[in-house]
């Protein structure tokens, strides 16, 4: 497969090989269509393999730089992975006029809710803050249709689940959920039975 296959965005084609990406990875060719049809996935994958633009293609093809509303969450377990995770949203989203921001724990509060004051397309966030976000009333995630949990595993590990359990129920009914593990220990399990409806099984 080719990444023009897929029927992207140009300016989102563009990003993707202004990025240097000229064929999809193998967790890419597995990832892209399943989420592009709206799917819930869930995937082993470990890093280093593409995951992150796996997920990270199909919510910028269907983020719409119009709307001015929070349009995908993505959850990590700690702050340096989420700016990595940045990092690469940003380099493919640079033709797309969109605005991806972190949120996690141990940083100053006010500047982001200052952040979340324009108008925001994606969130990259670790759970505890964004949820304090939503309570404050700071962050609204009532039309946010994608939550992508990378590292569930870890995640899940870490006393988040009723985090994660209370955020989701802050998200809309219909939403697409994206779920990346390298392992899947009894927490990852439950939460799948729990949030994911009938997910479609990536393994490399
Ligand atoms: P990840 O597994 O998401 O941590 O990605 C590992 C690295 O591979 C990152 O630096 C990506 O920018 C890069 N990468 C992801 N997809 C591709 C691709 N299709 N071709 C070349 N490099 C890629």
């Amino acid at each position: 497969h080719d990444f023009e296959d897929y029927y992207l965005k140009i300016p989102l084609l563009k990003g993707i090989f202004e990025a240097g990406y000229e064929k999809p990875s193998p967790v890419q060719e597995k990832t892209i269509p399943v989420a592009l049809a709206g799917k819930d996935i869930l995937a082993r994958a470990k890093n280093g393999t593409g995951k992150t633009a796996s997920y990270l293609i199909p919510i910028l093809e269907k983020i719409d730089p119009k709307k001015k509303h929070i349009q995908a969450l993505v959850l990590v377990p700690i702050r340096e992975l989420a700016m990595q995770t940045s990092q690469i949203c940003k380099k493919l989203s640079k033709h797309m006029g969109i605005n991806v921001i972190i949120t996690t724990g141990g940083t100053r509060l006010n500047e982001d809710i200052m952040r979340l004051e324009e108008t925001v397309h994606i969130v990259i966030a670790t759970p505890g803050r964004i949820l304090d976000l939503i309570r404050k009333q700071v962050a609204n995630v009532s039309k946010t249709s994608v939550l992508v949990l990378d590292e569930a595993d870890k995640l899940l590990s870490q006393n988040f689940q009723t985090t994660i359990s209370q955020l989701i129920s802050h998200l809309p009914q219909n939403r697409q959920i994206m779920l990346f593990s390298a392992t899947f220990p009894i927490t990852v399990k439950d939460f799948i039975q729990k949030h994911l409806k009938k997910p479609h099984e990536i393994n490399l």
